[in-house]
């Protein structure tokens, strides 16, 4: 037994210890005649009953001290705090309960954060915002992605009204609506913000008390963003169809309706319906290529290319082009013998020659100069090829690699153009894990740079 064991027993000895004392005393001063003698065993008898008893209060005392403290402990926090546990009487076992109780907050608590750590990860995980409201529309909690759609810092947000941090008053209206009618709405909206961006807004309220709602927001502009780009593409190419069919159908009709006996315009009629199909032909043959490549269904094969023979092949290819307008091809190759070969698909190589050599011998009047040059950067070769025509406005270069962009219409319908052969090497120079860009300035020509790995793997 420790000094600081108090067990129930001792306390009773203590009990029947002063009542003997007691009783002795008040014999003993019975029997004496003297009053100092008297003082004297009272003044013993107080003594040898106080000092155990004094021990007896402090020793209780101590130990109520230590479970009051180590409560304070635990409510500030420091869950699992643990008593050192002062033997085997009633104090021992109020300790011995104390830390179990103590033992099992702690585990308690370790859950409950757990669990909590685990819910903030997936929701800050995710790609949609998730925001959560009381009743009062008081932000309870919202992950980082919700703050960025609704344009509010979530870590300031919290408890702010949800129309006191979300400016949009369409949003606000439709969040309110849910908690007014308490059933699930959703509906898309154009964010006024910038950048400018469609969201589509999932309000679920909450049944149980004390209600409030979810917010859940998706961002949909990568969605209708392709939507608007499908049904541009489809009013293009309806758009590129009807007018060489169009021209198709007439001289068709004229040729029936005699112009068949016309000897002398007969050719000039059927020389369009030719030009016309061969337009549709390249178009059809344009688009295919492009899906084909869009659709990366194209399977690239890398294999040793020297480029001086890919650029003279593709020199060779437009012979006929070339002699007819007198115009000027060059080739430029680099001095370093590293840059002579690339390891790539071939014939995505020569369709991006062709492409860019065939627009500069097009866009460019009689007698211009083309240069194709190429050089070793880093781990990859660009290959220019740079014309002395009339360049492209700045304004333009930007949307030149966009399917059916043209800068002047007319004139790529009439050299044959089909308005998809920049968007056809871009698409081929980014499957080729590489990129295009353009550099004009308006009079003094066009550079097309195409930058390739130098080993497509
Ligand atoms: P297209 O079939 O019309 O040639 P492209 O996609 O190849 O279509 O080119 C898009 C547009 O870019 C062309 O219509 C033309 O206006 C412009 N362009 C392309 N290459 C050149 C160049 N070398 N010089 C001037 N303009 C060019």
């Amino acid at each position: 037994m420790t000094a600081t064991d108090m067990p129930r027993k001792l306390i009773l000895l203590y009990g029947s210890m002063t009542l003997v004392i007691c009783a002795a005393v008040a014999g003993m001063v019975s029997a004496s005649n003297s009053p100092f003698r008297t003082f004297a065993l009272a003044a013993i008898a107080f003594l040898i009953i106080l000092v155990p008893g004094f021990l007896l209060l402090r020793s209780i005392n101590r130990n109520v001290r230590e479970v009051t403290d180590s409560a304070r402990k635990i409510a500030a926090g420091q869950y699992g705090y643990l008593i050192k546990v002062p033997g085997l009487g009633d104090a021992g076992e109020l300790a011995r309960a104390f830390n179990g109780m103590s033992a099992e907050l702690a585990d308690h608590f370790a859950r409950i954060e757990q669990d909590s750590l685990q819910l903030r990860a997936v929701l800050g995980g995710m790609i949609e915002g998730v925001v959560a409201i009381d009743a009062q529309q008081r932000l309870l909690f919202a992950n980082e992605r919700g703050g960025q759609l609704l344009g509010f810092n979530m870590k300031t947000a919290v408890g702010l009204r949800f129309w006191e941090v979300v400016r949009q008053r369409s949003i606000v209206a439709i969040v309110e609506k849910a908690l007014e009618k308490g059933e699930s709405l959703r509906e898309e909206f154009d964010w006024k913000g910038n950048p400018a961006k469609t969201l589509l807004i999932h309000v679920s309220p909450l049944r149980e008390n004390p209600g409030g709602a979810i917010v859940v927001v998706h961002d949909t502009s990568d969605l209708r963003r392709l939507e608007r780009l499908r049904h541009e593409f489809v009013a293009n190419v309806s758009h590129e169809l009807k007018t060489p069919l169009a021209v198709i159908k007439a001289s068709v009709e004229t040729l029936q309706d005699g112009a068949v006996e016309d000897t002398e315009n007969r050719g000039m009629f059927l020389g369009q319906i030719l030009d016309q199909a061969e337009r549709l032909n390249n178009l059809i043959l344009d688009m295919l290529s492009l899906a084909r490549i869009e659709s990366g269904s194209e399977r690239l094969q890398s294999t040793r290319v020297s480029l001086a023979e890919a650029v003279q092949d593709c020199f060779d290819r437009h012979i006929a082009q070339v002699e007819l307008r007198k115009q000027h091809l060059e080739m430029i190759p680099p001095e370093e013998p590293s840059a002579a070969e690339i390891y790539t698909d071939e014939e995505a190589l020569m369709q991006i020659l062709d492409n860019l050599v065939d627009n500069a011998l097009k866009y460019t009047q009689e007698g211009s100069h083309i240069r194709v040059r190429w050089y070793g950067l880093g781990d990859h070769i660009c290959i220019e090829v740079q014309d002395d025509g009339p360049g492209i406005p700045e304004e333009d270069q930007p949307r030149i690699f966009e399917r059916f962009y043209r800068v002047d219409k007319a004139r790529s319908r009439e050299l044959g153009g089909t308005g998809l052969g920049l968007a056809i090497v871009k698409n081929l120079a980014h499957t080729m894990k590489g990129s295009v860009s353009v550099r004009s300035l308006p009079g003094q020509g066009a550079t097309f740079t195409v930058s390739l790995p130098r080993m497509l793997q």
